[in-house]
C-alpha cells in the first residue's frame, strides 16, 4: 500500500532512451552491482533493460554455486564444476566487469571507491572511484567470529571456492603428517581431530561430507592411521539444524551418533590457539581445552566492514543488519538497493497501518466497512503484508474475510475496533528471511523485474496507501516463495523438508537432491561437469591428492 510517491527513488530513476531534438544523446542512468553472488548474478541474469549502463564491481570474476561448496571440501566436486565465469554474461549482456573491492560507499556524493586485489603474481593494487544513479549492493556477508580470539587465525572458513580447497588441502595434508615415523599416538590423535564449530546446515553437511570421506577413503588410503581419526561438531544451542524440523534434527543427532561423529551441544567456543581449541560448557560453566589438527568455524554470518560503515553513514548504525523496505530500497538513503545476505527487509506491521487501510477502504466515509468495501482490499492487504497469509495459514481460514467474522460473526459490517481486533495478531507472524540462496537468487530477479518496467511506472503519483485499480502499472513488494530446505547428512542419505509440512527423509530423499541441485546449477557446462563429478566419485572413489 506504500507504494511509489512521486519523489520515490524508482520514479526519479526512470529514463528513456530519447534523443535530444538536436541528436544529442541523453546520457544513460549509471546502475552500479556490487558482488557476483546468488542475488548479484540472478539481478544481472534477469536485468533486460536498454536504457542503464551496468557496471559490475566484483572482487571475483565468477559466480560460485554455494550448495555443493561443502562436497568440494573432500573432493566429492571440483571446485570449477561449481563457478560461472561472469565474463560470458557481461558480454551478452553488454554489461561491464571491473574486479575490484568496493571498499566505502559514499552516499551523500553518489559515488564508490573500489581496490583491485592483490593477486598473488601482481604485486600491489589499484584503486580507483566510480560514481552511479542507482547502487544495487549484492556483496553478502562475512563469517561471524562473534570476536572469538584465535578464530581469524588458525581455524578454517568455508565460504569461498578457495576457503574449500584449503580446507581439503588441509585435511589430507593432515593424513600425510599423522602417516610420518617417530610420531606417538598423542600426536595422532591430535592431527587427526578435526573440529566443526557451528551446527547450522554447513557445519552439519561438512562434518558428513568429512565423515563420509574418512569412512569411504581414507580407510583405504590411510589405513594405519585411520584408528585414530575424530571429528568433534560443537554447537552453542541445545540442538543441530535448529532451523528444521524437529523430526530432522533428531534425525541427523542420532545419525550422528551412530558414525561416531562427537556431537557436543551446548558447548560455546571461547578461543583457539595454535593447538587447542577452548570451550565453556552451558551447563557446568567449565572451561574444557581440546587439542586439534584443524578447525573448521561455520557459525553464521556478520555484515561486512564496507556495509557497516555505510550503515553509520545513513544512520543505520545502531542496527545489526542493513535495512531495506519491501521493495529491497535501503532505508535512508536514495537510489541504494540492497540484496540478499547483505540486507534484512524491515517489514512493515498491519497495526502500524491499519487506521489507513481503514479509512482508505471505507470508500463510502460511513466508518463502517461493508462486505463490498472490505473485499476490494483483501488482496491488497494481502499483498503488502505477507504476515497477513501466513497467519490465516496457520489458523486454517480461507480468507480475511472468515478472520472478520469469526471476530465479528455474519456478514454485519464491521467498524474500526472490529477490524483492528480481527487483525491485531497478524503481526505476531512476521520474520525475516533466512539468509539462504533460495532469498538471493529470488530477490536478484525481484529487483531485475522491477528495473525492467521502470519506464511504465506511471506519471500520476501514488499516494502512501494504493489499492488495486488506481493506476496501472506499480510495483508489488518483494515475496518470497520458500521451495523447501535440504539437509544432506552423509552416507548417501539426506532430509528435506518441503512446504506443506512435508519431511522426508533417507536414500531416496539424496537422489531427489542430487537432481534438484543438478536442475539449479546455473549454466549446462557446470551441471555436466558436477554430474560428471558424482559419476566419477561412484566410479573411483575421491581423489585424495593435496
Ligand atoms: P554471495 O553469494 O556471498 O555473493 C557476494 C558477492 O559479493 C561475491 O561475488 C563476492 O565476491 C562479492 N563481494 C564481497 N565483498 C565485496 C565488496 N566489498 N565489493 C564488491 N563485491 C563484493 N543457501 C541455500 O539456499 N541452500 C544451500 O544449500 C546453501 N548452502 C550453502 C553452503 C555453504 C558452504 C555456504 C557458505 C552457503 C550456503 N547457502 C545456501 C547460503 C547462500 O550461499 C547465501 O545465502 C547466498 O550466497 C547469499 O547470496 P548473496 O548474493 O547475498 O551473497
Ligand atoms: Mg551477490
Ligand atoms: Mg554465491
Ligand atoms: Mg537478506
Ligand atoms: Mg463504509
Amino acid at each position: 500500500l506504500l507504494a511509489y510517491s512521486d519523489s520515490s527513488p524508482l520514479k526519479r530513476v526512470l529514463v528513456t532512451d530519447a534523443t535530444h531534438s538536436d541528436g544529442q544523446q541523453i546520457r544513460k542512468k549509471k546502475v552500479v552491482v556490487l558482488g557476483s553472488g546468488w542475488s548479484g548474478y540472478s539481478f544481472l541474469n534477469y536485468l533486460n533493460n536498454p536504457n542503464y549502463d551496468v557496471q559490475v564491481v566484483s572482487p571475483r570474476n565468477f559466480f560460485l554455486f554455494t550448495p555443493l561448496l561443502p562436497s568440494v571440501t573432500n573432493g566429492t566436486v571440483e571446485a570449477r564444476s561449481i563457478v560461472e565465469p561472469i565474463r560470458g554474461l557481461m558480454r551478452k549482456k553488454g554489461f561491464e566487469y571491473k574486479e575490484a573491492e568496493c571498499v566505502k560507499i559514499d552516499a551523500s556524493n553518489k559515488k564508490i571507491h573500489c581496490r583491485s586485489k592483490d593477486g598473488s603474481s601482481l604485486k600491489g593494487t589499484t584503486e580507483f572511484d566510480m560514481d552511479y544513479d542507482i547502487l544495487v549492493i549484492a556483496v553478502g556477508a562475512k563469517p561471524n567470529t562473534f570476536n572469538t580470539p584465535g578464530v581469524e587465525e588458525h581455524a578454517h572458513f568455508l565460504k569461498e571456492a578457495d576457503d574449500a580447497l584449503k580446507i581439503r588441502k588441509s585435511v589430507i595434508d593432515c593424513f600425510e603428517r599423522a602417516s610420518l615415523p617417530d610420531l606417538n599416538e598423542e600426536e595422532r590423535k591430535k592431527i587427526l581431530h578435526f573440529v566443526v564449530v557451528g551446527g547450522g546446515p554447513t557445519g552439519v553437511e561438512f562434518s558428513a561430507e568429512l565423515h563420509d570421506f574418512l569412512v569411504e577413503d581414507v580407510a583405504k588410503i590411510y589405513p594405519k592411521v585411520q584408528e585414530f581419526t575424530r571429528i568433534t561438531l560443537l554447537e552453542a544451542g541445545d540442538h543441530i539444524l535448529n532451523m528444521f524440523d524437529k523430526r530432522i534434527t533428531a534425525f541427523a543427532e542420532e545419525k550422528f551418533q551412530r558414525d561416531g561423529i562427537d556431537l557436543k551441544t551446548g558447548s560455546m567456543v571461547v578461543g583457539v590457539t595454535a593447538d587447542e581449541i577452548s570451550t565453556k560448557e552451558r551447563e557446568t560453566g567449565k572451561i574444557v581445552s581440546e587439542p586439534y589438527g584443524m578447525v573448521v568455524w561455520s557459525t553464521g554470518i556478520g555484515s561486512r566492514p564496507v556495509i557497516r560503515d555505510f550503515m553509520q553513514q545513513i544512520g543505520q548504525g545502531q542496527r545489526r543488519v542493513l535495512a531495506t523496505d519491501e521493495w529491497l530500497r535501503v532505508e535512508g538513503c536514495d537510489s541504494v538497493y540492497a540484496l540478499g545476505d547483505t540486507a534484512t527487509i524491515n517489514q512493515r506491521r498491519v497495526m502500524e497501518d491499519i487506521a489507513e487501510i481503514f479509512s482508505k477502504a471505507d470508500k463510502g466515509k460511513t466508518g463502517t466497512l461493508n462486505k463490498k468495501e472490505f473485499n476490494g482490499v483483501v488482496k491488497d492487504i494481502c499483498q503488502r503484508y505477507p504476515q497477513v497469509e501466513l497467519y490465516l495459514k496457520k489458523k486454517k481460514l480461507r480468507n480475511i474475510a472468515n478472520l472478520l467474522k469469526s471476530a465479528n460473526g455474519e456478514d454485519t459490517e464491521v467498524d474500526i475496533e472490529n477490524f483492528k481486533q480481527a487483525l491485531s495478531e497478524v503481526d505476531s507472524q512476521m520474520k525475516n528471511l533466512p539468509p539462504t540462496a533460495q532469498v538471493a537468487s529470488q530477490q536478484g530477479k525481484y529487483l531485475a523485474k522491477c528495473f525492467n518496467r521502470m519506464e511504465k511506472c506511471e506519471e500520476k503519483p501514488e499516494g502512501p496507501l494504493r489499492f488495486r485499480g488506481e493506476g496501472r502499472h506499480r510495483f508489488q513488494p518483494f515475496r518470497y516463495r520458500h521451495f523447501g530446505s535440504f539437509a544432506p547428512l552423509g552416507g548417501e542419505q539426506t532430509a528435506a523438508e518441503l512446504p506443506g509440512d512435508w519431511v522426508s527423509i533417507g536414500h531416496s530423499t539424496q537422489w531427489l537432491w542430487y537432481s534438484v541441485y543438478a536442475s539449479k546449477l546455473v549454466s549446462w557446462r557446470t551441471r555436466m561437469l558436477v554430474v560428471s563429478d558424482w559419476a566419477r566419485r561412484f566410479v573411483f572413489g575421491r581423489d585424495s591428492s593435496s
